[in-house]
């Protein structure tokens, strides 16, 4: 088994270690197992910006296409220090496995730029924006590889991206990205698609657990596109949303926080923080706070080997990609935790982007209540489905979601055959 030292990071052996895992137990072919370490192909571009001061700063991009065995490549695109080749990597890997489980006719793709997105005025934005993507023009397309937002970069990022590929071609083409305002071809329910399909997939979860999710007290770490909407949609539904936490810090009230006057606050502040009626508490206490369910809503490796026997809630509903190492995995296992994996809880977003690539493809635009109804159809449907496979094999939800998408990626290529 081969190892490729310019791939690897954290989130990147965690990704590689849980393939190894879940390969043994579905006891795939060697050679195939080995073709699905890799990307398929990797693209690392300085991004040179003129700075509103007047200097030049260049940023590092990437874009990687973890594997096409299913269809052109999906994945989303992140502005943030964190960013680097094996964290884009593993998340490329993390959307091949997610797309097949979703039964989407996609592989899994990631991009990426390191900087820091709060520090950068809307015209550099653009600009970054809009030379990256000119940067990564061959390994994008409506065919080949379609973007969406991901952390750091949202629905305006999209249509710089989608106007800048169009300027190239010489017309509109609207399918090369997805998460676009509607006024330009985007769909009527992504923005809240993925908040949207943690509150269905929880709504499936607490049905098989043998309880009501109404009444639950709800935790969330990240306050951004995916964070809010999952904290209103609760709210509404009559959960007490206890704790919620933003880069800056966080604000903890187990009587619950007013979602509607929280967002307020955080639009005329910039942060959850000094949210009136709230105690502060640090992103690290956030996490072990008593509730019943908590939602990781921000960044990767959050709960790890130091703080997983300290978390309280009795369900970890992943709407962050990664946010839990293998190690935590364990103890929150052995402490009965039930954690509703990445692929499976944060899936909304793709299958409403793979919506939004139909309607473009189609030129013909559905309904909100039709995207929703779909949608919940398909979260209920893959919840379900990969409930039952983790209970027929014995494994967690996480074991049982990755065999269902490792195993048809692992189809497709057999059935393909190995070119030339
Ligand atoms: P966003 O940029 O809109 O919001 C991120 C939130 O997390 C913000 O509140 C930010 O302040 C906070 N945050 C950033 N760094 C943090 C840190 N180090 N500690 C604590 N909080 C921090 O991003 P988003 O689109 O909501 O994405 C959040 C997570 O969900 C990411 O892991 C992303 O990969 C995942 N995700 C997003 C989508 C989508 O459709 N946007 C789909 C699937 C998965």
């Amino acid at each position: 088994m081969n190892d490729s030292p310019e791939f690897d990071s954290e989130l990147h052996r965690t990704a590689l270690a849980q393939l190894d895992r879940v390969a043994t137990k579905l006891a795939l072919d060697s050679d195939i197992h080995e073709r699905l370490r890799f990307p398929r192909r990797a693209l690392v571009v300085s991004v040179p910006i003129r700075m509103d001061r007047g200097d030049t700063e260049v940023f590092i991009g990437y874009r990687v296409h973890h594997n096409t065995a299913l269809g052109p490549t999906k994945g989303g695109l992140r502005y943030d220090l964190g960013v680097n080749l094996g964290e884009v990597t593993a998340l490329a890997m993390l959307m091949s496995w997610k797309c097949a489980l979703m039964g989407l006719p996609y592989g899994g793709a990631k991009g990426g730029v390191r900087c820091n997105p709060r520090e950068l005025s809307p015209r550099e934005l653009e600009h970054l924006t809009r030379r990256y993507t000119t940067e990564i023009i061959h390994m994008i397309g409506p065919d080949l590889d379609i973007p969406a937002p991901d952390l750091g970069t949202d629905e305006q990022t999209m249509a710089w991206m989608m106007d800048t590929y169009s300027m190239t071609q010489g017309k509109s083409v609207p399918g090369v990205v997805t998460g676009k305002p509607i006024i330009v071809g985007g769909s009527a329910g992504r923005r809240e698609a993925t908040g949207r399909g943690i509150v269905f997939v929880l709504y499936q979860a607490a049905k098989s657990l043998g309880q009501e999710l109404r009444g639950k007290k709800i935790v969330i770490q990240g306050f951004g596109n995916v964070g809010s909407v999952a904290a209103r949609l609760l709210w509404n539904d009559g959960c007490t949303i206890a704790g919620i936490s933003d880069v800056k810090g966080g604000v903890w009230n187990p009587a619950g926080l007013d979602v509607r006057q929280l967002q307020d606050h955080v639009t005329q502040t910039g942060s959850v923080v000094g949210f009136p009626g709230a105690e502060p508490v640090t992103n690290e206490a956030i996490l072990e706070q008593p509730c019943d369910v908590l939602i990781p809503a921000a960044v990767d490796s959050v709960i790890h080997a130091r703080n997983a026997d300290r978390i309280k809630a009795h369900i970890i509903a992943e709407a962050a990609n990664g946010p839990t190492t293998p190690e935590a995995d364990e103890i929150l296992r052995d402490h009965g935790v039930t954690v509703i994996p990445d692929i499976l809880c944060n899936a909304g977003g793709v299958v409403v982007s793979y919506f939004e690539w139909v309607q473009g493809l189609q030129y013909y635009f559905w309904k909100e209540s039709e995207i929703i109804a779909r949608l919940q159809e398909i979260m209920a449907r893959s919840f379900t489905s990969v409930w039952r496979t983790a209970q027929k094999s014995g494994v967690d939800l996480r074991t049982g979601a990755l065999m269902e998408g490792i195993s048809r990626v692992a189809d497709a290529h057999v059935s393909r055959g190995l070119y030339p």
